[in-house]
């Protein structure tokens, strides 16, 4: 990884060595510190401007550096989607599945190597609404994996359908007279299923976001931090939020912070508060460690 990241720095490379996307983003702008961490030859990105994942996972790389892991037994994974898009981006161990697939990647790449610090990251509709079946039983086990889940109340990759977050009331492409499904609450939903540490920021709360990933990577067993994340495109245009800075507004005045409060009561819903904070931190046997234990008592130890 050192040698990576002495090779960002390298300023004699020719246009060709560094792909001539790459050497143009640096001739434009000059090397950014966390290059060493991107794939800067995929850049420019492919995210819509005022979205709110290039915040997402600038806060996931600065607490994979702060966590002070060692970033070669790091595995990123996502299932598709916009936020499906962030292990095309991280200069690190990583892959992007099929839809809703993620966990269940990552859960056999944790148990085939133990060593592995495994972060899921994608979105909503990608985690709890294709994929969530997947994930209450990954919280039931407590797997050792930490997932980070980016919400932005629909399916943005897709043209902007309803999910199962979209709140009641909520325009999309497949709900345009208002969504009238009750939605799912993902922290509460996590901590139900079992998740031993659960946190909800928005991308507003850059730095607290990035504290509670710090937490959530150095914490064994299943740990759920969701991302509350701006969709111009998507969602917050048929909210009277054509721009992100307007939703990053909206979030300002909206945003409570409410460490330890129940996930039960931190519903969100349109126009309302949105709760942020860390809501769940409790110890419990992890899946590895339950396995570990079964194999001991077979073994008549
Ligand atoms: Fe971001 Fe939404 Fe655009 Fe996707 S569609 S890149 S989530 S703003």
């Amino acid at each position: 990884m050192e040698q990576l990241k002495m090779e960002s720095y390298r300023t004699d490379k020719t246009l060709e060595e560094h792909g001539e996307a790459e050497g143009l983003i640096k001739e434009i702008h000059g090397v950014h510190p966390m290059d060493y961490l991107l794939r800067t030859e995929r850049l420019p990105h492919i995210w819509c401007p005022g979205c709110g994942l290039g915040t997402a996972m600038t806060c996931l790389l600065n607490a994979l550096v702060k966590a002070e892991l060692d970033l070669d037994k790091v595995c990123v994974v996502s299932g598709i989607g916009c936020t499906g898009r962030v292990p095309g981006y991280v200069r690190l161990d990583s892959f992007h599945t099929t839809h809703g697939r993620a966990i269940p990647f990552a859960t056999g790449l944790k148990l085939a190597n133990p060593e592995l610090q495994v972060v899921v990251i994608s979105g909503d509709g990608d985690l709890v609404t294709i994929g969530g079946n997947h994930f209450i039983h990954a919280a039931r086990r407590n797997m050792d994996i930490t997932v980070i889940c980016v919400n932005n109340f629909n399916y943005g990759m897709t043209g902007g359908q309803a999910g199962a977050t979209t709140p009641i009331g909520g325009y999309t492409t497949t709900t345009p007279y208002g969504n009238y499904e009750y939605p799912f609450n993902v922290s509460a939903l996590a901590a139900a299923s079992g998740a031993v540490y659960v946190a909800r920021w928005t991308v507003l709360h850059a730095r607290r976001l990035e504290r509670s990933i710090v937490e959530a990577l150095l914490k064994p067993g299943f740990s759920l931090v969701e991302v509350i994340s701006p969709c111009p495109t998507g969602f917050g245009r048929r909210h009277r939020q054509r721009e992100g800075i307007d939703t990053l507004r909206y979030y300002r005045e909206h945003g409570v912070i409410r460490h330890g409060t129940d996930p039960r009561e931190t519903d969100i819903a349109l126009g309302g508060a949105i709760i942020e904070g860390k809501f769940v931190d409790i110890e419990k046997p992890t899946f590895l460690e339950q396995h570990a234990r079964m194999l001991e008592h077979i073994a008549g130890k």
